[in-house]
């Protein structure tokens, strides 16, 4: 059995499925939002776990690779998960 990992288009939540884990992939979305970075949605998950007040205040207009960093800094994440 293969297991297969879902990525998001951050800016319209398109998913996709690989069967190889990586932080993120670089695709030219089908709903014309360029090349993106789709992001592991369980990433995502931890990304959005990070406690409003130790959220940036620039942050819903931060990209999904900075909350990933704030994430890691903030310990929502760990390097492992980013494997
Ligand atoms: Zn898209």
């Amino acid at each position: 059995m293969t297991r297969s990992y879902e990525y998001v288009c951050p800016e319209c939540e398109n998913t996709v499925e690989r069967d190889f884990r990586v932080p993120s992939i670089v695709r030219s979305c089908e709903n014309d939002c360029g090349f993106d970075h789709y992001i592991r949605t369980d990433l995502l998950e931890k990304v959005e776990a990070v406690p409003e007040e130790d959220r940036p205040d620039e942050w819903d207009e931060m990209d999904n690779e900075k909350k990933v960093y704030v994430a890691l800094k903030e310990g929502v994440l760990s390097l492992p998960d980013l494997q």
